[in-house]
């Protein structure tokens, strides 16, 4: 927690892209941040002028209840209650700045040292989320169990949950998983969900579902199952991939005990996520506006671009090489495995630094230690392509990308 993580790292290299001198353009494949969509950027603009001019003094000027301000939280609850036909009511909800705060609020009430020993943070399927290796206060205190590996028609493949592996696993305080995932677009099938689902209730430990790209919103996935309502499960959701990164805002739903905990941990530590821009979402919900942006503005956009990226890798990437492309349901990225002895991560990051691209290496999606020597070496031949960015820079930063390997694998 105190120490830089993985991608984190990288962030500073991007940094320092931005104050190069030379007049040469960087293309940044790397981003997790969504794309800025006119339509978007708009609605949220409206909105929130609008929760300025009716709420300011009430929102901005006054501390508010650690849950969620009322009108979002009553928002969340009618929101989801007709969508999923479910019975929630606030006790059921929290509030957070963002997944990733919630997440390392779950991470932290529920993993550490326990009456029993330590209760460690399991990861049910690596790669996962690069953002989740930071999120414990122990050393060694998160896991990330090996997939399977499914090969798929063509350049295609599939990471499949083993739900043995997760059985096995000792010492187990939480899991917790994207669905869609980040960086492979990969949804939970139902009966891998109600494998975990099992193992959680077995346990009597909580299962974190994250749904940053999931239902209901950004909802750039196709054929996920809806958020489940289980005693054992926390849902945690975000406006970020809906066009609100930069106001960290996102909110749990769960059981009530589970959310009493949270909700503890938010008051002791900050008091409450900020308020207009609670207000601003709750419009957004109450209107139907997100439901507009997710299935007319936000999903055609991402289907657009997988389609255009993996176009531009079939055409471009050198057909002698052994590369794979991890099928996806949605999601916004392209996960990429180059499966050579001479490929590295690593090398490729710099390699493409030289060409002034950037793009995120496969391992900081992965956990150390591994659990197997062939997901030690996985892991250092992966690498994360970002939809986000404009088609142009994807089509020139894919042609580099094919350039570089073409060249890795030359000087092998
Ligand atoms: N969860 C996943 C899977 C993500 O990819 C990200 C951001 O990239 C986050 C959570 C962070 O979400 P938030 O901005 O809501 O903290």
């Amino acid at each position: 927690m105190s120490a830089l993580s993985g991608i984190r790292s990288i962030m500073e290299d991007i940094a320092l892209a931005a104050t190069d001198t030379s007049g040469d353009t960087w293309l940044n494949l790397s981003p997790g941040n969504p794309a800025a969509i006119p339509q978007v950027t708009d609605t949220w603009r409206r909105l929130y002028e609008e929760a300025v001019a009716s709420g300011f003094a009430e929102f901005s000027g006054r501390y508010g209840p650690s849950r969620g301000s009322d009108v979002l939280v009553d928002a969340i609850v009618r929101y989801f209650n007709a969508r999923y036909g479910w019975g929630i009511g606030p006790q059921n909800v929290l509030v957070g700045a963002g997944c990733q705060m919630l997440a390392f609020m779950a991470t932290t009430v529920f993993t550490g040292p326990g009456d029993d020993g330590p209760r460690r943070l399991v990861l049910p399927s690596v790669p996962d989320y690069t953002g989740y290796q930071g999120l414990s206060l122990d050393a060694g205190g998160i896991v990330g169990v090996e997939p399977g590996v499914e090969f798929q028609d063509g350049r295609f493949f599939r990471y499949t949950f083993d739900l043995e592996a997760v059985r096995a696993q000792s010492s187990v305080g939480m899991m917790l998983l994207s669905s869609p995932g980040n960086p492979t677009g990969r949804t939970l099938l139902r009966d891998d969900l109600s494998g975990l689902m099992e193992i959680a209730e077995e346990r009597d430990i909580p299962l974190v579902l994250d749904h940053a790209y999931g239902d209901p919103f950004p909802g750039v996935a196709q054929g996920a199952v809806d958020p489940p309502l289980h005693p054992n499960v926390i849902n945690c959701f975000t406006f970020s991939k809906a066009g609100l990164p930069g106001e960290r805002l996102g909110f749990a739903i769960g059981p009530r005990d589970a959310i009493d905990a949270m909700l503890s941990f938010t008051a002791n530590s900050h008091l409450h996520a900020p308020q207009l821009i609670q207000a601003t979402a709750a419009l957004a919900l109450n209107t139907g506006a997100i439901d507009t942006l997710t299935t007319e503005a936000i999903r055609p956009y991402y289907r657009d671009k997988r389609r255009t990226a993996e176009k531009l890798l079939h055409d471009l990437l050198p057909d002698a090489l052994d590369w794979r492309l991890h099928s996806t349901d949605g999601g916004m990225f392209c996960w990429l495995w180059i499966d050579h002895a001479w490929f590295s991560d690593l090398v490729l990051y710099e390699a493409l630094k030289r060409k002034k691209v950037f793009v995120v290496p496969g391992r900081h999606f992965f956990v150390e230690p591994f659990a197997s020597p062939f997901l030690a070496e996985h892991a250092t031949r992966c690498v994360r392509l970002s939809l986000s960015p404009d088609e142009t820079v994807i089509a020139e930063g894919i042609a580099r990308l094919a350039e570089a390997l073409e060249e890795m694998r030359g000087a092998k």
